[in-house]
């Protein structure tokens, strides 16, 4: 890898790409040259009408596009550039010997960041070059800590679970979906058996593994349209869309029994064993809104409880 001495790129740890499209080959080798030394990659193409692709695959940092060329001028290129989702936020520098103001505007106009006028030194160059590299560059990492922040906010940490804030939502939005067309799904509680035992007798730590066991098991064994999260400290909610009673109580019985005949979770020792407890309810049948069918849901949780644990129970109206 090359050096890159702007202190803003170094810090980015990747030689930053730039596109070139110019007809002229004389052109592209002096552009390469201003550029070769700053340390970018380059890759030119003399035919506009392989900008597009090779955009699309490369996605570079930054495009020298030439705005006179035999077929495809660039004007056009650049207006596709921007129209679609991929390679809109790639930043484009016309390079012309167009000098006109109302040339310059239209520029700008379709999108573009800068413009070079020819003849043009190696500095311009360079200068304009990193400016527009650094903007970009600064703009990804800013999208890639959004998206961490993101993920963050509806993640639950320690068992990278869905968290409770966002489960609630899912499950607002799934009422108003099941409503709308008149369909169903389940919603389980589980709940850890003698959790307090595990935290005495192996410490937080020791319960904390079991509750990343859980998230891995259950991110494992269901399916990807199915929404788990961790409800609180060790209590767990799934959302099975389309999931009738009899569907969800082959689910439950499936969990408890990976859990009570599971390999004891790495980092505890070979004789250890936990169960779960689960309880279910069934949208509309069991609530017709949020609360009521998370109240029957754990109001199956806690028949679960009570008739021993280790299993689950189904919401029933005659309880
Ligand atoms: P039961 O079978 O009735 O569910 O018994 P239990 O001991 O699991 O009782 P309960 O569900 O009421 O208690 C939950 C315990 O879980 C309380 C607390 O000590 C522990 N706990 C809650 N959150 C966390 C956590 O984030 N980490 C750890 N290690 N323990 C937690
Ligand atoms: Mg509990
Ligand atoms: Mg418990």
């Amino acid at each position: 890898m090359r050096i890159i001495k702007d202190k803003k790129l170094i810090m980015q740890n990747q030689t930053p790409k730039i596109l070139i499209v110019d007809d002229s080959p004389i052109q592209i080798e002096y552009l390469k040259e201003c550029l070769v030394k700053i340390g970018f990659e380059i890759h030119a193409t003399t035919k506009g009408s392989e900008a597009m692709e090779i955009a699309e695959s490369l996605m570079p940092d930054l495009i020298l596009l030439d705005v006179i060329m035999p077929k495809d001028d660039g004007y056009s290129i650049c207006k596709m550039l921007k129209s679609k989702e991929l390679t809109r936020d790639i930043p484009v520098i016309f390079i012309t010997a167009k000098t006109e103001k109302r040339d310059k505007i239209e520029g700008f106009n379709i999108g573009a960041f800068d413009y070079i006028t020819k003849p043009f030194y190696h500095e311009e160059v360079e200068a304009r070059v990193k400016n527009a590299i650094s903007l970009k560059l600064s703009r990804d990492e800013l999208k890639r800590k959004n998206d961490i922040l993101e993920v963050l906010s509806i993640r639950d940490e320690l068992t990278i679970l869905y968290n409770r804030r966002y489960i609630l939502k899912r499950l607002d939005e799934e009422i108003e979906r099941a409503k709308r067309y008149n369909r169903f799904f389940s919603c389980i509680m589980i709940d850890i058996d003698y959790f307090k035992k595990v935290n005495d007798t192996y410490g937080h730590p020791g319960g904390d593994i079991v509750l990343r066991y859980m998230g891995d098991m259950l991110r494992k064994n269901l399916r990807t349209v199915d929404i788990a999260a961790r409800y609180g400290g060790e209590e767990f909610m799934l959302l099975l869309p389309e999931t009738d009673l009899a569907g969800s109580k082959v689910v439950a019985e499936k969990l408890r029994h990976l859990v009570s005949n599971g390999f004891p979770p790495e980092g505890l020792p070979q004789d250890f064993k936990f169960t779960i407890s689960l309880g279910i309810a069934i949208y509309p049948y069991h609530g017709d809104n949020k609360e009521r069918l998370i109240k029957a849901a754990d109001e199956a949780l806690y028949a679960a409880k009570a008739a021993g644990r280790n299993c689950y129970k189904a919401y029933s109206l005659n309880r």
